[in-house]
């Protein structure tokens, strides 16, 4: 089995005269929690942004599994294992977590078409199979009471939760969170850090985590990246990235 489960090489993303990102690489190996790690505007949402082919590198190329994605189109992104979060959760809110979690595994252009073609066995046996995948999710994210609840009704904590069944929905292999802890005090945070940990060791999912809370970053990762201005100032074990003074200096400049 190949250790270059992903890679970036000298990904660069400009936008116009603004060096997001600059000669980044990094490789993330099968089965690990890799997180980055920067002051605002450091360039790593637009990095998942580049993963999740929302945009396409200005230089660079990223690898998946033995493939180049660096210019695949977007759609394709889930199909190939990769599945995300967002900082502000991306969920329906007049309809309930089961719903959510059932929508969430069409694209926005394949769903109608799907409805119209629902009476195709192959269709049908793959909606049975996703409703049996949500209602695992459900069980394995202990969401059970709040399964036909309104999302609108749920506390933030637990649509945080949610947000990541939506993600696990797709069974996916690479799973980017961009700022799990955001919006949660410390209690759910530590929460976070566990379902995080149980989604890496029960369903063998590799996680890229873009996180600011550094006690969670600290709890669950194996490899942390930091990043300033674009480019990467240190990258190792999260005490080895969170002592390193170029780190510490970017963030004390940065306040
Ligand atoms: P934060 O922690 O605040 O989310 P970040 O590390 O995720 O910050 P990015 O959002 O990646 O930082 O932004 C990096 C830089 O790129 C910033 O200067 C930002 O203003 C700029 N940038 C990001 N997206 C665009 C865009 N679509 N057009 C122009 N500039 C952009």
């Amino acid at each position: 089995m190949s250790d270059e489960f992903f890679s970036a090489r000298d990904i660069a993303m400009h936008f116009g005269g603004i060096r997001a990102v600059e000669s980044v690489s990094f490789d993330v190996q099968r089965g690990e929690v890799f997180s980055i790690i920067g002051p605002n505007g450091a360039g790593k949402t637009t990095i998942f942004n580049m993963i999740s082919r929302i945009y396409t590198p200005t230089a660079g190329t990223l690898n998946f599994d033995g493939q180049d994605i660096t210019r695949i189109a977007p759609h394709r992104i889930a199909r190939l294992g990769i599945a995300r979060t967002f900082q502000n959760i991306e969920l329906f809110t007049n309809a309930t977590l089961l719903q959510n979690l059932l929508i969430g595994r069409h694209s926005h252009s394949t769903a109608p078409l799907l409805s119209q073609l629902a009476f195709l066995p192959s269709v049908r046996r793959a909606e049975v199979d996703h409703r049996k995948r949500a209602e695992e999710v459900i069980e394995f994210l202990d969401l059970q009471r709040y399964r036909d609840q309104l999302i609108a009704n749920l506390p933030y904590g637990v649509r945080k939760v949610v947000e990541l069944g939506r993600a696990l929905c797709s069974q996916p292999k690479l799973l980017l969170l961009d700022e799990p802890s955001s919006g949660l005090n410390t209690e759910e945070t530590e929460g976070m850090a566990f379902w995080i940990e149980d989604i890496k060791k029960d369903l063998s999912v590799t996680i890229i985590m873009v996180e600011h809370d550094m006690k969670l970053v600290a709890a669950v990762s194996d490899r942390v990246m930091a990043l300033n201005q674009g480019r990467i100032l240190a990258m190792g074990s999260s005490a080895e990235v969170q002592g390193h003074p170029d780190v510490v200096r970017a963030y004390i400049g940065g306040e």
